[in-house]
């Protein structure tokens, strides 16, 4: 038996094989071909088999979707074998006696600006299109993976360790579990798995090796164990564990439409965190009351170049349909520390977790806040789309939001262009400075939102990504938990609700601490949900208290 022990960050016993996850080299360099007939020939069989992926994408598409969205692909088939374009790749190819890849890349950088220098906006955001066109085409040129994962089983995705932006472009329907080398519980990857609902374990250092690709492996994403052959006792603790998985996930399949009461009419609102639309079905079935937190930058990091306003206002106007009426709560672009997106071309930081990350991006940069803005409040006509500041430190931040608020709600008034005026706005309270200024800051908005882990970050300076500060890495300390006390009362005060969207909130054992300083909502991940129900309904509010808040 090879036991290894890393620490489990998000819970839940598979097995699996493992699948080692490679970086793939995607620059395109270019290079002079002499054998100009075989080098059309590779361009055209990638072409073809790009054309044959569209196909098929269209098709799952249409039988689980429906018409309209297929007809993204068939246009996507279309743009592959566009004459004109096909006739540039080739007549670069031909003049310059160089590689397809280059022709390619520098064909579709020429069709997109042409298409971004378009008056129409329809056209404009045929841009976004056709680079995504010419990266399948460079894909299967380059022998590049799609989803990153060359596998038709589903697999233990094992890595050093991912960033968020390669997480969140892997194939979901293919991982099992992630196990890595290196990684912390409160990073946005582990983040990403719970989401998800995968298990996970991270920090196992040198102990995962690559020469275990393809053994099968057993995952505990709870102790943090991860197992190799197995011994007799160890496979029946894992079989025992699966199976109390099993009959507790059955046991709370009898919470779904329950109210989020506790037994002496406590209210706590109990929503979902999600990172894409995708994310949905997973609240939905998990039965969550509405979204406490979109993370919209994974829509950033899961692309290429900035996606334009029409491609939000779709995903936000699809999460918002999709609720129905309940509240959907969306913080606006979450950039920089951890999820950095090389198009954003930021500075180098020696500190990002203190740099220009989040509403700073978004205040100095006001073109790409006004595209998310417009996006969001035409996406408010379509069901309860809430807005939320991440990062703020001082009022004069959530001032200047507001004031780019109501710049872009005049101009689609203008536009006669539908939105919901009264669109709640919320902050987060993520750092020490807002917790002070919690009472001004609350005067400003409708809703507080405690993210703890970068709470938890600022207040103890400790580096949320950092897998080795162990107890020093403590959400529970009474710092962060007097900190979220002031936060409650000071939206008390002005009558606005506060709600915790860090991961601090799905942890049952804190409830009555919650219940004590007069939360109204928790937003965890979706299969947190019903474990925090249960928990919920059996709770007594007034006999809670501050115990945990001494040290
Ligand atoms: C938080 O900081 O607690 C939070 C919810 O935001 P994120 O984890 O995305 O930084
Ligand atoms: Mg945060």
């Amino acid at each position: 038996m090879i036991l290894m022990q890393g620490k489990g960050v998000s819970k839940g016993v598979v097995k699996g094989p493992l699948y080692f996850f490679r970086r793939q080299d995607t620059t395109v360099v270019k290079t002079t071909v002499n054998d100009q007939s075989a080098e059309q020939a590779r361009l055209q069989q990638a072409q073809e088999r790009a054309v044959a992926q569209l196909e098929a994408l269209a098709e799952r598409c249409r039988e689980e979707a429906g018409d309209e969205s297929a007809v993204l692909f068939e246009t996507h088939a279309m743009f592959v074998e566009d004459e004109d374009f096909v006739e540039c790749i080739q007549s670069t190819m031909e003049e310059e006696g160089c590689n397809a890849e280059y022709a390619v890349q520098t064909a579709g950088e020429q069709f997109a600006a042409m298409f971004a220098a378009m008056d129409d906006a329809y056209m404009q955001a045929r841009a976004a299109d056709i680079r995504d066109v010419s990266r399948r085409i460079l894909n299967n040129l380059m022998g590049v993976v799609e989803g990153g994962i060359d596998s038709d089983e589903p697999v233990i995705v094992a890595a050093d360790d991912l960033a968020p932006s390669e997480t969140i472009q892997l194939d979901k329907s293919k991982i099992l579990g992630f196990v890595t080398q290196g990684g912390s519980g409160n990073s946005h990857t582990a983040i990403l798995a719970r989401t998800m609902g995968i298990p996970a374990v991270c920090g196992l250092g040198d102990a995962l090796k690559e020469d275990y690709a393809g053994r099968l492996a057993y995952v505990d994403g709870e102790t943090g164990s991860v197992v190799l052959e197995p011994d007799e006792l160890t496979l029946a603790t894992m079989r025992e564990k699966y199976a109390r998985q099993q009959e507790m996930n059955a046991l709370y399949q009898t919470m779904k439409g329950q109210e989020d009461v506790t037994l002496d009419g406590k209210k706590v609102n109990v929503y979902c965190n999600i990172g894409s639309p995708e994310d949905v079905a997973a609240v939905l079935s998990n039965d969550g009351q509405g979204i406490g937190l979109f993370r919209s930058e994974f829509l950033y990091l899961a692309a290429d170049d900035y996606p334009s306003e029409d491609t939000q206002f779709e995903a936000y106007k699809s999460v918002a349909a999709a609720m129905d009426g309940k509240r959907v709560i969306i913080r606006t672009l979450d950039i920089g520390a951890d999820k950095q997106v090389a198009y954003f071309d930021m500075k180098k930081e020696e500190n990002p977790a203190l740099g220009v990350r989040a509403i700073r991006i978004c205040l100095n940069r006001p073109e790409v806040f006004r595209a998310q803005l417009r996006a969001l409040y035409r996406a408010s006509a379509y069901g309860k789309i809430a807005i939320m500041f991440p990062m703020i430190t001082s009022v004069w931040e959530v001032r200047e939001c507001k004031r780019a608020c109501q710049k872009v709600m005049a101009e689609l008034e203008k536009e006669g262009i539908p939105f919901n005026k009264d669109t709640e706005i919320g902050v987060m309270i993520e750092t020490p400075a807002s917790v002070f200024v919690a009472e001004e800051l609350a005067k400003e908005v409708d809703f507080f939102s405690v993210g703890t882990n970068d709470l938890t970050q600022y207040t103890l300076a400790c580096d949320r990504q950092a897998n080795d500060l162990g107890k020093f890495f403590d959400p529970h300390h009474p710092a962060v938990l007097r900190a979220l006390k002031m936060a409650a009362d000071a939206a008390h005060k002005a009558g606005i609700w506060i709600g915790i969207c860090g991961e601090l909130g799905a942890d049952v054992s804190m409830l009555p601490t919650f219940l004590a300083i007069g939360i109204d909502e928790l937003s965890v991940s979706p299969s947190a949900v019903l474990p925090l129900r249960a928990a919920l309904r059996k709770s007594i509010a007034k006999t809670c208290t501050l115990e945990m808040l001494e040290c």
